[in-house]
């Protein structure tokens, strides 16, 4: 049986240094971490979120900004929203959470946030100073930066030698990932929809990345004995075994009899999941530390 990955855990550890952080910044320099949420409509999953990120960010001791705006909100009242928060100098990270109701187009108002103040690492610049190695002026996209941190609790920092497989290749967790692996020395195999025998080529992952978005699509035997699987998908499936009507949520990969060959695995939920938000408050950190021009702290 694999070792499981404690995502919970490991996320944990972060907060709890980023508390650290945050409570010695404002005590040198009188600068308290601020990060303003941004949240149109009314869709419920997404209010979800964005109330635990606000909630977190709370608990690390952050200024925490949330704008609730209604569903018929325009492109341009949001980019105007954008513009102000960029020029506001109590606020060091900003998020839009996606999706945005289908009216609205994400990517401008995506573009529009300041790099600097990018905490999900998806605009052009920081996306491309990754993608040219850059990895210390940046800021990365969170759930790969927290995927990494779980594949360094196993393999350590240098992966050189090791074969990784990424299944999904999305700007939001796809490519940033392949990405940080590459840079880590890993010899990566981005994989997608139109890859051939894709059984084949995770069969050759040491370390097996799947986000992709359907459930228990990864089976045992497309796994390599002892590899490292790390399962980004959340995916909500009925689960009738919990009562009618009831969910559950399951990753990509068919955790148990994957388990069964992997040397060390993520479950879902409590993977990569809790590291998403644990990473987004270590962006707002990093970031509130340039503006205050400090050095910045590792994670
Ligand atoms: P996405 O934008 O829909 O991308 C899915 C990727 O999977 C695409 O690159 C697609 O290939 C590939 N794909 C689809 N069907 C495939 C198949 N049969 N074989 C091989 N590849 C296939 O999704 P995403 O935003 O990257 O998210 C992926 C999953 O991760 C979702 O379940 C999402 O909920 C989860 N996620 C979790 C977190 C978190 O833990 N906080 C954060 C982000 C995402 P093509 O490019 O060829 O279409």
């Amino acid at each position: 049986m694999a070792f499981v990955i404690d995502g919970k855990e490991a996320a944990a550890s972060v907060i709890t240094a980023v508390s650290e952080a945050a409570a010695s910044l404002e005590n040198l320099t009188g600068t308290k971490p601020g990060l303003a949420v941004v949240i149109v409509g009314d869709d419920p999953a997404s209010h979800a979120y964005v109330n635990s990120k606000s909630r977190m960010a709370k608990q690390c001791g952050f200024n925490s900004i949330q704008h609730s705006l209604p569903e018929e909100t325009t492109q341009e009242e949001l980019e105007k929203l954008v513009r102000e928060l960029n020029a506001d100098p109590a606020v060091h990270g900003i998020l839009v959470q996606l999706p945005l109701p289908k009216h609205l187009n994400s990517e401008p108002v995506i573009g529009s946030i300041s790099p600097e103040k990018d905490v999900d690492g998806l605009n052009v610049v920081n996306a491309g100073k990754l993608a040219t190695g850059d990895l210390a002026s940046g800021l990365i996209s969170c759930t790969p930066a927290g995927a990494m941190i779980l594949v360094n609790k196993i393999h350590g920092p240098d992966l050189s030698g090791l074969n990784a497989v990424v299944i999904g290749r999305s700007n939001l967790f796809g490519k940033p990932m392949g990405l940080l692996l590459l840079s880590a020395n890993a010899t990566v195999t981005m994989a997608h929809s139109k890859s051939r025998d894709l059984p084949a080529i995770c069969r050759n992952a040491d370390i097996l990345v799947a986000a992709v978005g359907r459930p228990g699509m990864v089976k045992a035997d497309w796994v390599k004995p002892g590899a490292t699987i790390i399962d980004v998908g959340i995916n909500r499936v009925p689960a009738p075994e919990k009562g009618e009507g009831k969910n559950k949520l399951v990753g990509d990969v068919a955790f148990a009899e994957c388990a069964e060959i992997a040397g060390a695995i993520t479950p879902v939920p409590g993977g990569v999941g809790p590291m998403t938000i644990a990473m987004l408050m270590a962006n707002t950190l990093i970031a509130a530390h340039r503006a205050a021009g400090r050095p910045i702290p590792k994670f």
